[in-house]
């Protein structure tokens, strides 16, 4: 939970990113970091999913390319990001899930904060094992039913992760902020290992000492 705003002058909170291949478990511990931090949890999966379901214009275009399993383009997918960050509730920090996805979806998030004289915090890198992935969203598959998540599909996504969505990793290196957590073990463990490396970076100020 997120601790009662200490009264001082617009104390931020955090700017945050998760990244790890599907089926590393972001998207579960995206939400429970969002919460332990107090930000909205963005995730660009989630908003092009439901705008499928809502058959909304924006769920007819990207919907073959999320079923195939491909990007949905840069574009588009860094508008819905930009206009999903300019509501009130993002102002003071956030955590986005899945965007962004490769370099040039980096540098449009970059000039999007830097306009608003903010960058990303911290960058939480979900370390998984492939075979163990694999299963995850195989087993996902079944449980949920995503259309996305068929065998073949798998593959395509895994190796779009390995080909555009890995070397993101390289260039928030290179700015220290990375932190590579391991993501095999319970939801309550890789949570509060996420959480010890925010708090040792500041980012999160905890009451419960
Ligand atoms: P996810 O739930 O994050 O695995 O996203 C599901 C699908 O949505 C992906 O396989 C892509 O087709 C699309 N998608 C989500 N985020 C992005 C992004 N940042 N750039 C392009 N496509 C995306």
């Amino acid at each position: 939970m997120s601790q009662a705003q200490d009264g001082a002058q617009a104390q931020d909170g955090a700017r945050l990113l998760i990244v790890g291949p599907q089926g590393s478990g972001k998207g579960t511990q995206g939400v429970r970091i969002a919460e332990v931090v107090g930000v909205p949890a963005i995730s660009t999966g989630d908003m092009f999913r439901a705008a499928i379901s809502g058959g909304t214009e924006l769920g007819e275009k990207v919907k073959a390319i999320i079923e195939a399993g491909d990007l949905v383009p840069d574009a588009v997918t860094s508008e819905v990001v930009s206009e999903r960050l300019s509501q009130d509730d993002a102002a003071e920090g956030f955590l986005l899930d899945g965007y962004p996805r490769n370099l040039a979806q980096v540098s449009d998030l970059d000039a999007f904060l830097s306009g608003r004289g903010e960058q990303l915090d911290a960058v939480i890198e979900l370390s998984v094992p492939r075979g163990e992935s694999i299963d995850r969203l195989t087993r996902r598959a079944f449980e949920q039913g995503r259309t996305d998540d068929t065998e073949d599909v798998i593959a395509n996504r895994l190796a779009i992760y390995e080909r555009e969505t890995a070397p993101i990793l390289d260039v928030y290196r290179e700015r220290g902020i990375v932190d590579v957590i391991d993501g095999v073990g319970s939801l309550d463990e890789i949570t509060e290992r996420i959480v010890a490396a925010l708090g040792a970076r500041g980012l999160i100020r905890t009451a419960a000492a």
